[in-house]
């Protein structure tokens, strides 16, 4: 045994051939020996500054730099030494994560001493090419235009496990991907893809309080199965995404912005633009230049109280109609084996976030309603409309079909939002993991479909007898009821046609797998159609 040029890292020369036993055996006898080194150290220390306080952040550790020690305590005999080239954000959570779960772990810096205080006492923090000889396992925890400045450490590297945990700065639809580059860099190591869809404050705080699943990918079996059995040991669920060519997808992954949300988003924004207008132009434009009347007032919560309604009903209608186009190409072309047009695959798949989009909405009329009797115009209409009434000497107020029209309204406008209440809980994975296909389709489709007439029914009782006044035309501009009541009508009556026997019979078939230009004969079984209902509906 004898000292490095440092002076406080020692090495151990191995006599004989240099098995993986024999190389544990080495690095034990190294830790202990460092381990003796360090105890002796601290007890100097302790002699010359008895407060732990008073310890400098940076210290000088002679010329190999800011060296610090494996705790071999920490660590079970055959774990694999973590090395950890980089020492930025991620490097620091991942080392602090790696020896709280009893790893011993070397980080690899260009300027170790800058960067010891800033690791845990038991990570070592040394040169980069101390820390690739020692590790058997390395994080590559530096950015992919750095991966270059590496080059040097490839023969320390060789035969190594690299973790490539890089990610991009934009969406790479064409690659290589960092991972594919890193790979033609050292064609020596095995490569694993992984790790990048991890913040380093998932890292730090460990899987509590964050996503648990990390995408791994190789084109080295062994070098995957060990990264997964560091990451399981970590707390967090390994999910095998097969070779190394999936890793352009890994990387893209942080990358992207709500992907399936920006159709349902921008419809949503579209119709609400289209319906704020259309409402301000009939209910504060036409009084204001027809009779000089300024209710202005009604902007900011009456107009948005017009307009969410509408939104969400047709919001709600474009969640079933996808499923009716879908159903009569089906009956058209006889079989349910051609694809489906592209833009009907994308309204299919979006439909969870259309029906979302929906309950947003709904939920925010419902609060809106709410708050409409607290307003100081709402207060003002009431009292002047008593006085009114009192200065006429006329009876007390009581339509009858009035009450009648606004219990009802508001009873099913309620029945209509616990429905839709329903299916977006429903709608979460947790939720949806727990029910059957049977269920999750007796929710999200007879439901559904129980919401939307319930909403479609609160919308005509709003409206009453109020369409047929001809005083709600102004601009030749129909009320905002009937506009929106068309979508769900459409996918109402739609849905009503699909119950015809002999079509559901012949759906039913398509969905079996039944192709007319083949002409295969078969029978539905009796007890296919479970509640007459789901079966029609699923796409
Ligand atoms: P960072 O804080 O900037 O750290 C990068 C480290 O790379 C530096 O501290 C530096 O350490 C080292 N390095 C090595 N060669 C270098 C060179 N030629 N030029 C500059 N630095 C060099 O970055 P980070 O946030 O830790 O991210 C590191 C990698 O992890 C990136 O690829 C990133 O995409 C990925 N990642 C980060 C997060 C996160 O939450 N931060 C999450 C997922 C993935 P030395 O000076 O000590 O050598």
């Amino acid at each position: 045994m004898h000292r490095t040029a440092c002076g406080q890292a020692p090495t151990v020369v191995l006599a004989g051939g240099v098995s993986r036993a024999g190389l544990w055996l080495g690095r034990h006898l190294i830790r202990k020996e460092r381990r003796s080194l360090q105890t002796e150290e601290k007890r100097a220390c302790r002699c010359i500054m008895p407060d732990e306080m008073s310890r400098p952040l940076i210290r000088d550790r002679g010329d190999g730099g800011g060296c610090r020690h494996l705790e071999a305590s920490m660590s079970e005999p055959g774990a694999p030494v973590i090395g950890i080239l980089g020492t930025g954000d991620f490097s620091r959570s991942l080392a602090r994560r790696l020896v709280t779960c009893g790893y011993q772990v070397v980080v690899g810096s260009r300027t170790p001493k800058r960067a010891v205080a800033l690791f845990p006492e038991e990570a070592e923090v040394t040169s980069q090419m101390e820390a690739a000889s020692q590790a058997d396992l390395v994080f590559v925890a530096v950015f992919p235009e750095h991966h270059t400045t590496l080059v040097n450490l490839k023969p320390a590297l060789a035969g190594k496990t690299l973790v490539d945990v890089s990610n991009g700065l934009r969406v790479n639809k064409d690659g290589p991907s960092n991972a594919e580059q890193l790979a033609d860099l050292f064609p020596e190591s095995s490569i694993v893809k992984g790790f990048n869809t991890i913040s380093a404050w998932t890292l730090q705080v460990g899987p509590r309080d964050g996503s648990k699943q990390v995408l791994l990918c190789s084109d080295n079996h062994a070098a995957k199965s060990l990264v997964m059995q560091v990451c399981r040991r970590m707390g967090f669920i390994p999910v095998d995404m097969g070779l190394l060519s999936s890793s352009l997808e890994i990387e893209n992954i942080p990358l992207y912005l709500f992907p399936s949300w920006r159709i349902p988003t921008l419809c949503t924004l579209s119709l609400f633009i289209f319906f704020y207008l259309y409402n301000f132009t009939r209910d504060v434009l036409q009084p204001y230049v027809t009779a000089g009347k300024s209710v202005f007032y009604k902007i900011p919560i009456e107009i948005v109280n017009v307009t969410l309604p509408s939104v969400a009903l047709v919001m709600l209608a474009l969640v079933y109609l996808p499923g009716l186009f879908a159903a009569l190409l089906q009956l058209r072309w006889g079989t349910k084996y051609n694809r489906f047009p592209d833009w009907l695959d994308r309204w299919l798949i979006r439909r969870k976030q259309f029906g979302l989009c929906s309950f947003f909405c709904a939920v925010l009329h419902a609060i809106y309603s709410l708050c409409l009797p607290l307003r100081k115009s709402f207060r003002y209409k009431l009292i002047n409309t008593a006085l009114k009434q009192v200065k006429n000497h006329q009876e007390m107020l009581w339509d009858d079909e009035e009450v009648w029209r606004m219990e009802l309204y508001l009873s099913v406008g309620i029945m209509a939002l616990g429905l839709l209440s329903l299916l977006a809980v429903a709608s979460l994975p947790s939720v949806a993991n727990t029910v059957n296909w049977r269920e999750f389709t007796f929710i999200q489709s007879t439901l559904g479909y129980c919401a939307l007439y319930m909403a479609t029914f609160h919308t005509a009782l709003y409206g009453w007898s109020r369409a047929f006044n001809p005083d709600q035309y102004p601009f030749f501009m129909p009320p905002t009821f009937l506009l929106v009541i068309v979508p769900p009508i459409t996918v109402l009556l739609g849905r009503l046609a699909l119950f015809v026997p002999c079509v559901a019979q012949r759906l039913r078939q398509i969905r079996r797998g039944w192709e007319r230009s083949r002409h295969i004969r078969f029978t539905v079984p009796d007890n296919y159609c479970h509640n007459g209902l789901e079966d029609v509906s699923n796409v």
